[in-house]
C-alpha cells in the first residue's frame, strides 16, 4: 500500500508539474467589419464553442475612428489614435516609433519570444513604418482569400516555437461593403460563417499541436468595427458596437458587460468617454494590454505597472477571467526521454476519451488531475487488450483536465477538455 501511495504522490507531483511548466501564449485572431448583432445572428459553431468556454461580451465599443487603420492600431498598440497617430488608411501621421505593437512590446520583455502573423489586407503591414514591429514573420495572403489565409496559420501553428499568432480576416467586411453591413444580409451572414469555419480549422490545429499538453493559450478574437448600408467611419451604434471574446486553457466563462453601457468615443464630443463605464467593458485597446499582461505574467508587478511604462490606455481582463491551477511545485520535473506514444481522442469531449497507443502495453495506470491540481479519477495496473483504452470522463463538469498515463516505464501528460 505505502508503494502505491508513493507512485500516486509522484504521479500527482509530475502531472501538476506539467501544468507548472505551461508555456503561456497568445492567438489573436480579427475579422474585420463584423456587426456584434450580425455575429450573434450568424450560424458559428466554432466561435459558439469559444464562447460557451470562454469570456465574452456582444457589447463592447469602438472608442475611436470606425475604419480599419485607426482600429486596428489601437488593438494592436494598446493606445487610442491621440497616441498612435492613425486616423485613416493612409496611416500619415503614424507614431508606431513610439507605441509599438504587443509582440514587440512583449519582447522587450522577453526577447526570446516568437511571433508571426497572417494578414489578408495589405496596408495593415506595408503601412507600418518598421513593418516587423516584433513579429519574425509576418506574411500577406489574398485580401478575401479566408481558406488561404487558414492554411497560412496552419502551418505557422504547426512550429512548436510559436508563442504569438495574430491572424486577420477581411471577407466580412469586403461583403459588408459590397451588399451591405446587416444582420438582414444573408451574404454578409454567410460570410460570417464561412470565417467561422476557417477558424474552427486553427482551433483544431492549436488543439492538434504535439506540444498542446505543455501550453497555456489564451485566444482573443475582436472586431474592429461595423457598418451601416455599404460603409463605416462615422459615429452611429451600428458602426461603434463591437464584441469581444477571450477563451484559453484557464479562462473562465462568464460574460464581461451587460447590455447597454456604452462608455461613448473620443470621436463623440460631447459627452467624450465616461471613464468610469469605460473601466467595466471591453475596448479595443484591450486587446494589446491583456496578451501582454498574460505573456509577462511572470514577471512581478508587470501590471499595471506597464501601463505606465509604456503609456498604454487599454486595460487587462486578465485578472477577473484567468484561473491557473493553484497548486505548482516546481521541484519535481518530468522525466526526459520516456514519453510514451498516445494519441488521443476527440477533444474537447462529452464523456468518454479514447488513448490510442503505438505501442501494445500490458500494464497501464492512468490519473485525471483538474485544473486545481485535485485528483478526480485514477486506475493502476489496467490490462488492456489491442492498442486503445477507453476512459469515461462523463462524471466529470466541464473544465480542463490532465490525463496522466504510465505504461512499462514510460508516461505522457495529455489535456482534455470536457464540454457537456
Ligand atoms: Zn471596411
Amino acid at each position: 500500500m505505502k508503494k502505491l501511495h508513493l507512485l500516486f504522490v509522484l504521479l500527482l507531483a509530475m502531472s501538476v508539474s506539467a501544468m507548472a511548466t505551461q508555456k503561456r501564449k497568445v492567438l489573436f485572431i480579427g475579422i474585420d467589419g463584423t456587426r456584434s448583432d450580425a455575429l450573434q445572428s450568424a450560424n458559428t459553431p466554432n466561435i459558439d464553442a469559444l464562447i460557451a468556454h470562454g469570456a465574452y461580451s456582444y457589447d463592447a465599443w469602438c472608442l475611436g475612428i470606425t475604419v480599419s487603420g485607426p482600429s486596428w492600431s489601437s488593438m494592436f498598440t494598446g493606445v487610442w489614435y491621440p497616441k498612435h497617430g492613425v486616423t485613416d488608411n493612409s496611416y500619415s501621421g503614424s507614431q508606431f516609433d513610439k507605441y509599438h505593437e504587443y509582440p514587440a512590446l512583449a519582447k522587450q520583455y522577453k526577447p526570446g519570444l516568437y511571433a508571426a502573423e497572417v494578414m489578408e489586407w495589405p496596408p495593415l503591414i506595408d503601412n507600418i513604418a518598421n513593418i516587423y514591429d516584433g513579429y519574425n514573420v509576418r506574411i500577406h495572403v489574398p485580401d478575401g482569400g479566408t481558406t488561404t489565409t487558414g492554411t497560412a496559420a496552419l502551418t505557422y501553428l504547426a512550429d512548436t516555437n510559436v508563442d504569438i499568432m495574430t491572424i486577420y480576416y477581411d471577407k466580412v467586411d469586403l461583403t459588408g461593403h459590397s451588399s451591405g453591413f446587416s444582420p438582414l444580409n444573408p451574404a454578409y451572414i454567410s460570410a460570417i460563417e464561412s470565417v467561422d469555419a476557417n477558424i474552427g480549422t486553427v482551433i483544431a490545429a492549436l488543439h492538434a499541436r504535439p506540444t498542446y499538453a505543455y501550453e497555456d493559450w489564451l485566444i482573443l478574437l475582436m472586431t474592429d468595427h461595423g457598418g451601416i448600408l455599404t460603409g463605416h467611419g462615422a459615429n452611429t451604434d451600428q458602426e461603434r458596437h463591437i464584441w469581444f471574446i477571450a477563451d484559453g486553457t484557464y479562462i473562465a466563462h462568464k460574460q464581461l458587460n451587460l447590455a447597454g453601457t456604452d462608455p461613448g468615443s473620443y470621436r463623440i464630443t460631447p459627452p467624450g468617454v465616461d471613464t468610469t463605464i469605460l473601466k467595466s467593458v471591453p475596448v479595443q485597446t484591450d486587446i494589446a494590454v491583456t496578451a501582454l499582461h498574460f505573456l509577462l505574467y511572470d514577471i512581478p508587478g508587470i501590471y499595471p505597472s506597464i501601463i505606465t511604462t509604456d503609456s498604454l490606455d487599454g486595460k487587462s481582463w486578465l485578472d477577473s477571467i484567468y484561473f491557473p491551477p493553484t497548486i505548482m511545485p516546481t521541484a519535481v520535473q518530468p522525466l526526459a526521454g520516456t514519453n510514451l506514444a498516445v494519441k488521443m481522442y476527440p477533444n474537447p469531449t462529452t464523456n468518454l476519451v479514447t488513448l490510442w497507443f503505438e505501442h501494445s502495453n500490458t500494464n497501464i495506470s492512468y490519473s485525471v488531475i483538474n485544473a486545481m491540481g485535485a485528483l478526480v479519477k485514477q486506475e493502476n495496473n489496467f490490462q488492456m487488450s489491442g492498442l486503445k483504452l477507453n476512459i469515461d470522463l462523463g462524471s466529470l463538469s466541464d473544465g480542463t483536465y490532465i490525463i496522466h498515463v504510465e505504461a512499462d516505464n514510460k508516461t505522457v501528460d495529455k489535456k482534455v477538455v470536457i464540454k457537456h
